[in-house]
């Protein structure tokens, strides 16, 4: 195809290539001392993206390919409303396709710097080959910085105190600073669980830290390395904000972590047909210090199975409605969390307009 540049097209290219040479604080607008955490639908992946109280951005995975750049441009709205015109950092929890397959598009519409990845992808795991390659291609274009971290690391992203709990299948070695290594009594109730020695059991897991809160983030880690975080010793401790590992598909989410953890609020990304198991959304409510999970839209309907067939138990088991982003007609609707200074939590809940304060503990 000829390529021929006319004058809108070059003034287009002008504002384009300034604005990539503005230093990334200059470009976030946001940058208000608070920490601000946008969890957008992508019809079960994940695409969440953080904003640091300096100004810089974190998205932790980038939703589904296809869709006529469906998840790019939720991706894009929502950094736009925070006031961002590049991602400065794209944490890959993994290279399943809801959660990887949308780089391609991400990058057609957002400028990115760098990419946080676990490593090299599990061979096992067919289905995260396309996905996989498709990311190598984007980062062949030598536009990106690629940073593969381990558990244990300090997360590389500028702006945000966080630490790597699990990536590539090792988990934390030693428990976060100032938690206590005592031997957890809630393990003497876990089932034992088999390894998952594919892509979800890769998965990174990380928490952030900002006015002493601390916020969870496990992309599709599953139960058995979850026990090892939490079992015999809870190397984690307690966290404030959790967004839900893995849609709320019981691979993940067991009573044991979750209790362990104990979340004063929980975000749940589940889609209107993928995740929100009925024991793992019924676990959450019952959790010690719950006081409100969040839902990207409804659990799916009895009669649907999630992968590996697990039971749906309708929706008697759901999240109060206002706690529910999306569903009956509304949908790509976030959940938006500003982490204050003194410590206290503002959740919105953008599908129904209402927000939610919650004190500092
Ligand atoms: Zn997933």
């Amino acid at each position: 195809m000829l390529h021929v540049m006319n004058a809108a097209c070059r003034v287009a290219a002008l504002s384009v290539s300034a604005i990539l040479s503005l230093p990334a604080a200059a470009q976030a607008t946001h940058g208000d001392g608070k920490l601000h955490i946008a969890v957008i639908d992508v019809a079960g992946g994940q695409s969440t993206l953080f904003v640091s109280p300096t100004g810089q951005s974190l998205l932790v995975d980038a939703g589904w390919p296809g869709n006529n750049y469906r998840d790019a441009d939720r991706i894009a709205a929502a950094a736009k409303d925070l006031g961002l015109s590049r991602i400065d950092t794209v944490l890959l929890t993994h290279y399943h396709t809801d959660h990887a397959g949308g780089v391609p598009q991400l990058v057609e519409r957002m400028p990115v710097g760098t990419f946080i990845d676990h490593g090299v992808r599990d061979v096992r795991d067919a289905e995260s080959t396309s996905d996989y390659d498709n990311y190598l291609k984007v980062l062949a274009t030598s536009k990106y910085k690629r940073i593969s971290v381990k558990a244990g690391d300090t997360l590389p992203a500028e702006g945000f105190d966080g630490t790597v709990l699990a990536a590539a299948g090792k988990v934390l070695h030693d428990p976060l600073p100032g938690v206590g290594a005592g031997p957890n009594p809630l393990c003497g109730k876990a089932p034992a669980v088999l390894n998952d020695t594919e892509e979800n059991g890769d998965s990174i897991a990380l928490v952030l830290r900002f006015a002493g809160l601390t916020i969870e983030d496990g992309g599709d880690l599953t139960l058995d390395r979850e026990r090892l975080l939490v079992c015999p010793a809870n190397k984690v401790g307690k966290i404030d904000l959790m967004i839900v590992s893995h849609h709320g598909v019981d691979w993940s989410s067991s009573p044991v972590w979750i209790d362990s953890l104990a979340p004063r609020v929980a975000v749940m990304d589940n889609g209107s047909n993928k995740g929100g198991s009925t024991s793992v959304i019924d676990t959450i409510k019952a959790s010690p210090r719950l006081q409100a999970l969040y839902q990207l839209h409804p659990a799916p309907p009895s009669s649907y199975k999630n992968p590996g067939g697990t039971e749906q138990g309708g929706p008697e088991h759901n999240t109060a409605a206002e706690f529910i982003a999306n569903g009956a007609g509304v949908d790509g609707k976030r959940v938006e969390i500003t982490v204050n200074p003194d410590g206290s939590m503002d959740v919105k809940n953008q599908g129904t307009g209402q927000a939610k304060h919650f004190a500092k503990p």
